[in-house]
């Protein structure tokens, strides 16, 4: 299987590493929205979130959280994102499952401005009734 994250992972693709451990790495974004974008990925190849299994889920978001910790307190933003892309319409392009942490900062000029749909009659307790039911514990 043809994957760079594997490929870094492996040390045969060169990469900012900032953290690793048995389950994780963790290295800086090729392409960053803002200087310090950071990615947190499995060791393990998974597609997406749903395919991660709990104890490398678990490792992950440890992990994000130290990082994001280290970021806050190396880089001073004055916010961050933490953004997961599942699939191409979410805009995954890498299909080995990734966080991005993102430094934010008053003035950079990434948007993320949905145009906010409103529920119509009824709709509302229609998707919630839905989602309930496919709602496993
Ligand atoms: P996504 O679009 O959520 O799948 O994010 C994939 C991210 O991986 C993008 O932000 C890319 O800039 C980043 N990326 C792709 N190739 C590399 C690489 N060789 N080293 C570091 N980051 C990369
Ligand atoms: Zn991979």
């Amino acid at each position: 299987m043809d994957c760079i994250f594997c490929d870094i992972i492996e040390k045969k693709e060169s990469a900012e590493i900032l953290y690793e451990n048995e389950r994780i790495i963790s290295f800086l974004d090729i392409r960053p929205v803002n200087y310090g974008h950071t990615l947190v990925i499995p060791k393990t190849h998974y597609e997406n979130f749903l395919s991660v299994p709990q104890q490398d889920l678990a490792a992950l978001i440890e992990a994000t959280q130290m990082l994001s910790s280290a970021i806050v307190k190396s880089l001073a933003p004055d916010g961050f994102n933490i953004v997961v892309n599942n699939g191409i319409a979410a805009g995954q392009s890498i299909f080995h499952f990734h966080f991005h942490i993102i430094p934010r900062f008053q003035s950079d000029d990434f948007k993320f401005r949905p145009n906010l749909k409103t529920y119509g009659d009824g709709t509302m307790k229609e998707f919630a009734e839905k989602i309930r039911l496919a709602v496993t514990s």
